[in-house]
């Protein structure tokens, strides 16, 4: 069911009215305490300006590292209010707790087009327990819910689920609806041919979304470290690559259901293997069937990378979670960075590509094709569980669409 976002709100709706939002300003600091990276401070502008623009008074709710219900100097948002305050081009001021009397007089203060940042939410340890009493007394701050912090939607706390018991309406912030409307449209409605690429190190971390990805793809393209727990499922020796012994007849099952649901699950055909996991360990490329005893598979080769571009020549829609290889490490790059490549291409030609996952998006990102993707998820956690078809407490809680 689509949710119901801030877009659906008029003037008329939020003029003078105090709204709650939840923003992803986890943002990370150098050794210094400064913010060496502000794109998630930048990505929530948009939903604040169109408050702000409404004539909402704009009170913000976010959480920053894991104080784990302790107060860290270290850790209160006070950098993050000064960038937020430069980027919007006014002052935001700060809360020293995010509730309590302090927190509440200063939410009453707030004039129409303010922006009012509430201390680390995590500061209290019935955040992440969505404790209800606190719920309430976040809650009360405020008249109206905004969820904008996709990143942190998978997660049943008190400022992104419990809150919205108190208050109405509650509605997605722009960058919520952009992640939802991509993640779940991308494989709920489709524009097939539909393809998903899935890498990273480990079968057992991917079986939700190979799974539920191999009922609504027409092809499943798999790279990165689990595809060695395949070939030996196949009987191929893999020499050290990464196995996971207990997912072999996981692998076998995933083939079949391939097989009987006619999707095509395209597996590489050759990898560069190394001597050792080190960044300038001796490597070679080697066929599937070839790999020596003693070394181990840590990218994927180019004549996989070709049958990839092949596969995806037709696709509309590619969604790609999980690099293709070591990719930390430049020799074993390539497959990962072809993959980036390829996709950005298809982009250009009009095709819809979705990229999730935290490495992913660092590996796109290390490419330089970032801004040719049609859509980067904010969300690595997030974006898994939402692509494995689960339902994130975040977005349940939010209003359906009228
Ligand atoms: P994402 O964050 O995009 O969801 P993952 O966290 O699942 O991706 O996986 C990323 C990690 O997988 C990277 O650190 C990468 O080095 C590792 N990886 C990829 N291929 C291999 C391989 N062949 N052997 C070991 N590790 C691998
Ligand atoms: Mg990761």
């Amino acid at each position: 069911m689509a949710k119901r976002s801030i877009t659906s709100l008029s003037s008329t709706d939020l003029s003078g009215k105090s709204v709650l939002v939840r923003v992803d300003f986890n943002v990370p600091l150098d050794d210094n305490g400064a913010i060496s990276d502000d794109t998630r401070i930048r990505a929530a502008l948009p939903t604040i300006r169109d408050l702000l623009g409404k004539g909402a008074k704009v009170i913000l709710a976010a959480h920053f590292g894991r104080p784990k219900g302790q107060v860290v100097d270290g850790l209160r948002l006070t950098p993050v209010a000064d960038r937020l305050g430069q980027l919007l081009g006014q002052p935001v001021t700060k809360t020293d707790r995010c509730i309590g009397p302090e927190a509440a007089a200063q939410a009453a203060a707030l004039q129409p087009g303010q922006v009012l940042l509430l201390e680390n939410v995590r500061f209290f340890e019935e955040e992440e327990k969505n404790d209800p009493a606190f719920a309430q007394q976040l809650a009360s701050l405020a008249q109206v819910y905004v969820n904008d912090a996709f990143g942190a939607a998978h997660r049943a706390h008190a400022s992104t689920a419990g809150v919205t018991t108190h208050l109405s309406p509650c509605v997605s912030g722009l960058l919520m609806e952009k992640e939802l409307q991509y993640l779940q449209g991308a494989v709920e409605q489709p524009q097939r041919p539909l393809a998903a690429i899935v890498g990273g190190s480990k079968v057992s971390s991917k079986i939700g979304v190979l799974a539920s990805l191999m009922e609504k793809c027409d092809k499943v393209l798999i790279g990165g470290g689990m595809i060695f727990t395949f070939y030996k499922a196949r009987g191929l020796a893999v020499g050290k690559s990464l196995v996971e012994d207990d997912k072999l007849e996981l692998a076998r099952e995933l083939e079949a259901t391939a097989r009987t649901r006619g999707v095509e699950l395209l597996l590489p055909t050759d990898v560069v293997v190394a001597d050792r996991f080190a960044a300038d360990a001796a490597s070679r490329t080697v066929s599937v069937n070839a790999i020596p005893e003693g070394w181990m598979g840590l990218d994927i080769g180019p004549d996989s990378v070709a049958a990839f571009k092949k596969a995806l020549a037709e696709c509309r829609t590619v969604v790609w979670n999980g690099p293709m290889g070591v990719f930390e490490f430049d020799a074993f790059a390539m497959g990962t960075n072809s993959i980036a490549m390829l996709l950005a291409e298809r982009s250009s030609v009009g095709a819809t590509t979705i990229i999730g996952g935290g490495d992913s998006v660092a590996a796109v990102e290390k490419a330089g094709v970032a801004s040719k993707m049609s859509h980067i998820s904010t969300g690595g956690g997030a974006s898994l569980e939402l692509l494995e078809g689960k339902v994130l407490p975040g977005v349940a809680a939010l209003d359906d669409m009228v």
